[in-house]
């Protein structure tokens, strides 16, 4: 009886799986980018190796521009060039740059503070930064010293994309979104190629057009926080969406503990100089575009999950999910209203 029961089963796995349409072809590669790894996805692109090579090297120079005018690492970038240039002088800034740097002052005045784009004093006196040395707790007079030369408050963006620092050594960090934002680029050179169905990341930056290879919306995993992380990391939650990005914001990947065991990790609330200590271990955004899913999701970070619920509920269209670090080691899941109706 149980061996006909067992063939039953099989029958009706393969006959459904039969009815299913094969997987359309995908053409996809990864590479690097802002010291990370990021992924391109076409579904049925009917691209010759030649014509994949073209387009990987049209993304790859989009991405090149991106850095080019938001790196802190290149010296000569738009964005070290502004952090370089004297105080009470307006610096002209590209389209883009204006762009981005209008919707991180954006959320610095409407997270009152918590997002700054400014803060990379801090950033690097915590070890995180292009010109860190240590990964340590800094002294009282070494963290004021460097909380004096932050405040988004400092600058100004005019309508004509003149940028302005009114404190002499103030500096932009655009790390908290230019990922989001790199994904942007990169979705919208793939569709003025005319691919309709794609998939694009920076390290937790994805956003993603149409339909998957199975011709349903694409299936992202969230994973669960984890100080090893790893690629194959066990999931959280799973969303399906389409037309739409998700950023995943944490403090389990780049973290050191100091010799109490304490965790400091890369994203410093601004109101106290320090890295970000709460309960929330990550948190991940749905948002229409990657610029606003990465910027939001670090505020969200910095807010916590009561302010930064009330925050994505009521201040934008996003839905959210807190992953939550229990006492006992395990994690819990705070969806916001929007997050649980996608997943319903
Ligand atoms: P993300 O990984 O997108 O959450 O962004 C983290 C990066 O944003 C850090 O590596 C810093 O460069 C920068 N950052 C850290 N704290 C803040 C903050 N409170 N507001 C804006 N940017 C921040
Ligand atoms: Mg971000």
């Amino acid at each position: 009886m149980k061996i006909v029961l067992a063939a039953a089963v099989l029958l009706t796995a393969v006959s459904s799986a039969q009815q299913l349409p094969p997987p359309l072809p995908v053409t996809a590669w990864q590479g690097r980018t802002m010291g990370s790894d990021y992924t391109v996805k076409i579904v049925d692109a009917k691209l010759d190796p030649a014509a994949t090579e073209g387009l990987k090297r049209e993304i790859e120079e989009v991405l090149a521009e991106v850095n080019r005018q938001m790196s802190n690492y290149l010296t000569d970038s738009e964005l070290s060039r502004f952090n370089r240039a004297p105080a009470n002088q307006p610096f002209k800034v590209s389209g883009d740059f204006a762009r981005v740097s209008r919707f991180a002052l954006e959320l610095s005045r409407t997270s009152q503070g918590a997002f700054d784009p400014t803060l990379g004093p801090l950033i690097n006196l915590w070890g995180f930064g292009e010109q860190s040395r240590k990964q340590e707790i800094p002294s009282p007079a070494a963290l004021a010293e460097a909380k004096a030369k932050t405040g988004w408050s400092h600058l100004t963006l005019s309508e004509e994309g003149m940028l302005t620092k009114d404190l002499p050594g103030l500096a932009l960090d655009l790390g908290a979104v230019a990922k989001g934002f790199g994904v942007d680029r990169m979705i919208a050179t793939l569709q003025a190629r005319g691919f309709k169905n794609c998939y694009a990341s920076i390290a937790g930056e994805v956003r993603v057009t149409g339909k998957n290879p199975r011709g349903t919306k694409w299936n992202l995993g969230i994973s669960l926080p984890s100080d090893n992380w790893r690629e194959d990391q066990p999931m959280a939650a799973q969303v399906a969406i389409s037309d739409r990005a998700l950023s995943t914001s944490g403090d389990y990947q780049k973290f050191f503990r100091d010799a109490s065991g304490r965790r400091h990790c890369h994203i410093i609330d601004a109101r106290t100089g320090s890295p970000v200590q709460h309960d929330v271990a990550g948190i991940t955004v749905v948002a229409p575009d990657g610029m606003t899913a990465d910027g939001l999701s670090t505020t969200l970070f910095v807010l916590g999950s009561v302010e930064g619920m009330k925050y994505i509920e009521a201040r934008t269209d996003a839905a959210a999910l807190f992953i939550i670090r229990q006492n006992d080691g395990t994690f819990r899941q705070l969806p916001s209203s929007r997050f649980a109706a996608m997943t319903r």
